[in-house]
Parts: structure tokens; C-alpha cells; sequence
């Protein structure tokens, strides 16, 4: 590992220097896992000398919103629902001056506590990456959102804050013929929640991950510092910040570059029997021009009446083969494709799709489409999402196992674990599709595997209620981790989660280095995201 006090003491603040001299900037030493008992967990280690101090000293601050110290139980929640630390603070900020003077009141008092500070987006984190034990939560949501700025010039964009959801922008930016380019599965998600990590889904074939969509962030850094970046200014901070697993900055600003919207889409799924038909031509599909808007897919072991259950929405091609069409038990892959279109110009759309679709070779039975509106597509997981609540099944945990893999290792990653790991996809679905890394900017913190072509596999599971399934569920992560690492696939964690050094430092590789150099220039104190657990609060003297 680098050293981050040499890092940090060439950084040219003498103020900040006046009042710290750093002890330590270590990683996480141990390999506790201190999500493994969906309980509030309460580390060993008390993070602070004096906290009963600490609520008062907050109340000294001013501010343009507040602290609450009490019912904070939802700030030790998230969507995977297996870790939960309670802070001892949130703030509800109004302003990003409250988000910069607490950080920066956390700094003063860094000789006394160990304090850290995550900010939360929509809390949609799987394993506590947004909480912060006995630490201060930003509670992003409060924060006061400016009605956004359309840009519809010749580069077009959108300014946004970071804690806008991914369906406001959509909404916003389509009455002006606008939209991003490249999403998520789910936009009820914030900005700043995704841009830390990457945002991938079927467009990033094309355009990249959300990440690369960027043009300018507002952050306030770890040293509580406000700071504008971009590809021209702070461009070490701007790219550090992007996938950067909110450990240099808090993003308060986002501007995001917009393309023109169409009103439709034309949603097609076909099936495979075999894996390696099925992957050559989501292969061909990025590959080639004037291909699909969206390319995804996704894996079905074990299940009966599949195709009746796409009638509900999608409808057969040839409805006589279709209802023949048998899947004796076998592994089906489903290519799943997307092409937006104006309904003024269905002729040439048909034609376009036609031809692409001659150059695959799904099983012709099971062709099935559907036509809906460009916004009912995009925020296709939302209906899901309402479903599940209304059964109690949303708040369930979800041990999500997000991978990717590189494209040369994909037949041997499929023949290990569809079938023989994970027997059946009950337990949610199994996402599965290749993008051309090529499109995506290798300057951002995020890692990948090193090859032009790499596949999202998501092993989106829920837990369900009286049953043995977290258990089960990990486990089987834990074997497909197992698998991947024995057979050196060369595969990286999406949404990435470790518990110690080494196996941080093993994720990042060649990155390390500067993650770690990043980390003593922008938050020497090593106060922000504390959920991710790459990094341990440091102590400092006056
Ligand atoms: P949080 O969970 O609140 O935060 C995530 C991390 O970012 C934390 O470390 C937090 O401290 C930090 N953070 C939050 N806000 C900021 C900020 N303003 N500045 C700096 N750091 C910040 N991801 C994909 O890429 N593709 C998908 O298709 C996809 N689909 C999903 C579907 C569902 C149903 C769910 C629940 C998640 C999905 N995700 C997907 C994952 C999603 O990108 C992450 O959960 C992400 O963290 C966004 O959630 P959030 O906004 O609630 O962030």
C-alpha cells in the first residue's frame, strides 16, 4: 500500500495542517464480517472517547436544516436489509453549506472522536454501504433540490442535484424531447447513490455506464471543502469521485448529458437452450451498428409455464408454436432487446428489426414482443417494486451478488455455476449480458475486469420470510465467489463488497494506488462512506 501520510502531507493546506497531524490512515484491519447477523450490530470497538458530548456540540453548528439524534433506526436500513449500524447523528441538510460545516466540524473534532459521516441516498445499498456506525448520517433527500436546468443546445444536458432520483430527470428532461442516455434497471435510485458506483444497464453497451455520462459534479470533499470538478477542472477529484464509492466527496451537483427521446419502444425477448448461441449473439448485437437501443438478458433454471407468463404483457409472434414450444426442464437464456422508436416511423423500425433479428439464432417459437411507452419501459421495475410492497415482500433481505466477468472466461463461468451452483432462479431473477468496455472511460474509479468485452451477471435474490433462504442464499454467493476465484476468472465484484485489506486491495489491483493517494488528497481523515469498509476513520492530535 502506498503511504498516505506522504500523500496527504504534500497536499498544500496549511490551515488544515495547524490543527491535525495524522496518526493513522489505515484499512480495515480485520476480517470480521459485521453484516453477517441481521441484527443492529454493534462493533466492539467504541467509536468515540466521550459521545454523550457529541449531540450537543452538533447543536452549536448553524444551520439551514437540523440534526435529529433519536429514531434513527431507518438510517440502519437499506434495501439488503442484512446490516444495520445506527449513527449516533443524521442530519437532514437544507443546504450543501450544512453538508461542508458539518464535515468540517467533524474535522475540528477529530482529536476526540472518531466520527464519520455517509451520505444516504435513497439508502438503496445492500450491505450498510450507506450507514454509518455511531457515526453521522446525510440524510440526501432533505437536501434542497433547485428546479433543474435544461441545457437544449448543441451538447445538451441537465444540471441536477445529487440527491435527484434518476425518474424526476426522466420526467423533467422529456418535456423538452430529452433524456439521459444511459440508466439503471430501477430509477427510483439518487444520482449521487449511483454515480458512486457506476450505473449499468442495457444501454451501457453503447454509451457506457452512467458514470461516463458525466460532464461536471459539485462535491464537498472529506476536508469539508465545496469544490466544482470536471474533465477540465479538478479532474483528479472528478474522476476519483465517479464509481469512486463516495470515499473522496459528497456529491451535492451533477450535470448530465442528454440525447434526444423517443416516444416508444419495441420490446423483444426470444429464447435460447444453448449458452453459447445465446452469448455470441448479445455478442454480435453490441457489436453491431444499428443495433438495439438496449441489450440485456437473463437466465431461467427450473422454471415451469415461463412463456405463459410473458403472455400477460408480451405476445407471441407465431401463438400456435408458441403454446408447442416445451422446455423439457432445460437451462433457458433469454435475450431481452429494446429499440426506441416514433411512431411515425413504424415502417422503417419494422424493417430495421426484422434484419437484425435474421441474424440471430433464437429459438423461432419463442419470439415474443411488445410495445410500450419510452417512460413505461424505462421505469419498468418501479410496478414490480409496488407489487411486492403490497405483499410485504420489498423490505425482505437481498443478498444481490452483482459480477462481472470478462467476456474470454463467460462459457466457463456459465458451465460452472447455471445448473450446478444455483439449481433453480426461485429466489429472483439472474440478470446476464454483455458490454463493450471500450465505450467506458477507463480515468473513473471504477474497476473492471481488463478486457474489451465484459458481462454483467447479477444474482438478484430476495430472502423470503420464514424461511431458510438468507442462509441458503449466501452460501451460494459464497460458492460462486469460490468457483470464480479457484478458476481465476478474472471476475470483479459490481457493487462491490469486502472485509479486508487484502481483499480490497486485490478488487482495486493496479487502481489501488491511486484509490489510496485519492483517498490522503481528499478526505485524509478517512470520515466519508464508512459503510464501505475500505478505509478506517483515522485519529489525529491538535
Ligand atoms: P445509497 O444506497 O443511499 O448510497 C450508495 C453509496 O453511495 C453509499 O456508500 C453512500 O454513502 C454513497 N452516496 C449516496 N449518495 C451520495 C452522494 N450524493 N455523494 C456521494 N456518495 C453518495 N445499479 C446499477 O448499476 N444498475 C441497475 O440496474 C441497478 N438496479 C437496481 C435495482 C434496485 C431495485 C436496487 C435496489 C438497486 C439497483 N442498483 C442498480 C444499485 C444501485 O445503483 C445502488 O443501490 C446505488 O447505491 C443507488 O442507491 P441509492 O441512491 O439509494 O444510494
Amino acid at each position: 500500500m502506498g503511504s498516505p501520510v506522504c500523500g496527504f502531507l504534500k497536499q498544500n493546506n496549511i490551515i488544515f495542517l495547524r490543527f491535525f497531524a495524522i496518526l493513522v490512515l489505515s484499512c480495515i484491519p480485520d476480517g470480521t464480517n459485521l453484516c453477517s447477523n441481521p441484527s443492529f450490530d454493534t462493533p466492539t470497538i467504541p467509536p468515540h472517547s466521550s459521545s454523550s458530548s457529541i449531540p450537543s456540540s452538533f447543536k452549536t453548528l448553524t444551520l439551514d436544516g437540523y440534526f435529529s439524534f433519536e429514531n434513527l433506526k431507518h438510517a440502519a436500513k437499506d434495501f439488503g436489509n442484512i446490516c444495520h449500524y445506527l449513527p449516533i447523528a443524521v442530519l437532514h441538510p437544507k443546504s450543501v453549506s450544512d453538508i461542508s460545516s458539518t464535515i468540517k466540524h467533524i474535522l475540528y473534532m477529530s482529536s476526540v472522536t472518531k466520527l464519520t459521516v455517509a451520505a444516504r441516498g435513497r439508502g438503496h445499498s445492500l450491505q450498510g454501504q450507506a450507514q454509518a456506525y455511531q457515526g453521522v448520517v446525510i440524510n440526501m433527500e432533505s437536501l434542497d433540490r433547485p428546479s433543474m436546468y435544461i441545457e437544449n443546445g448543441e451538447v445538451p444536458y441537465v444540471d441536477v442535484s445529487g440527491s435527484e432520483l434518476w425518474i424526476n430527470i426522466l420526467h423533467e428532461t422529456l418535456k423538452y424531447g430529452l433524456s439521459p442516455k444511459s440508466w439503471t434497471d430501477y430509477l427510483h435510485l439518487t444520482v449521487g447513490g449511483t454515480l458512486s458506483n457506476a450505473g449499468i444497464s442495457g444501454q451501457a453497451f453503447r454509451h457506457g455506464p452512467q458514470i461516463d455520462n458525466v460532464y461536471q459534479l459539485e462535491v464537498v470533499t472529506g476536508r469539508g471543502e465545496v469544490v466544482t470538478c470536471s474533465d477540465k477542472e479538478n479532474a483528479d477529484l472528478f474522476y476519483g469521485v465517479l464509481g469512486g464509492l463516495g470515499q473522496f466527496g459528497i456529491i451535492t451537483r451533477a450535470r448530465i448529458s442528454l440525447g434526444p427521446a423517443e416516444k416508444m419502444v419495441k420490446w423483444i425477448r426470444v429464447l435460447y437452450s444453448e449458452f453459447s448461441t445465446f452469448s455470441n449473439d448479445q455478442e454480435h448485437l453490441i457489436s453491431s451498428n444499428n443495433s438495439f437501443d438496449y441489450i440485456e438478458g437473463f437466465v431461467v433454471i427450473n422454471r415451469t409455464g415461463l412463456l405463459n407468463n410473458w403472455r400477460s404483457s408480451f405476445n407471441p409472434k407465431d401463438p400456435i408454436q408458441a403454446s408447442q414450444f416445451s422446455s423439457d426442464g432445460k437451462i433457458l437464456y433469454c435475450l431481452e432487446m429494446v429499440k426506441y422508436f416514433n411512431p411515425e416511423k413504424i415502417d422503417v423500425l419494422n424493417q430495421d428489426i426484422e434484419k437484425l433479428l435474421s441474424e440471430l439464432n433464437y429459438i423461432p417459437s419463442t419470439l415474443f414482443l411488445s410495445e410500450v411507452s419510452y417512460v413505461e419501459f424505462l421505469d419498468r421495475a418501479h410496478l414490480s417494486e409496488i407489487k411486492l410492497r403490497s405483499k410485504g415482500l420489498w423490505e425482505v433481505p437481498h443478498p444481490w451478488l452483482n459480477l462481472l466477468i470478462p467476456k474470454s472466461r463467460i462459457l466457463d463461468f456459465a458451465e460452472g455455476v447455471f445448473g450446478n451452483i444455483v439449481k433453480d432462479n426461485n429466489n429472483g431473477p439472474i440478470l446476464i449480458y454483455p458490454v463493450n468496455k471500450a465505450k467506458w472511460n477507463n480515468r473513473t474509479s471504477m474497476v473492471t475486469p481488463e478486457e474489451d468485452i465484459i458481462y454483467l451477471v447479477a444474482f438478484l435474490s430476495s430472502a423470503l420470510p420464514g424461511t431458510d433462504g438468507l442462509e441458503h442464499i449466501m452460501t451460494q454467493n459464497q460458492h460462486i465467489l469460490d468457483f470464480c476465484a479457484k478458476a481465476q476468472l478474472g471476475a470483479k465484484q459490481y457493487l462491490p463488497h469486502y472485509h479486508t485489506q487484502d481483499e480490497w486491495q486485490a478488487h482495486f489491483g493496479t487502481q489501488w494506488e491511486t484509490f489510496v493517494q485519492r483517498k490522503s488528497a481528499y478526505d485524509p481523515l478517512a470520515i466519508l462512506a464508512p459503510g464501505q469498509r475500505i478505509f478506517q476513520k483515522a485519529i489525529s492530535i491538535t
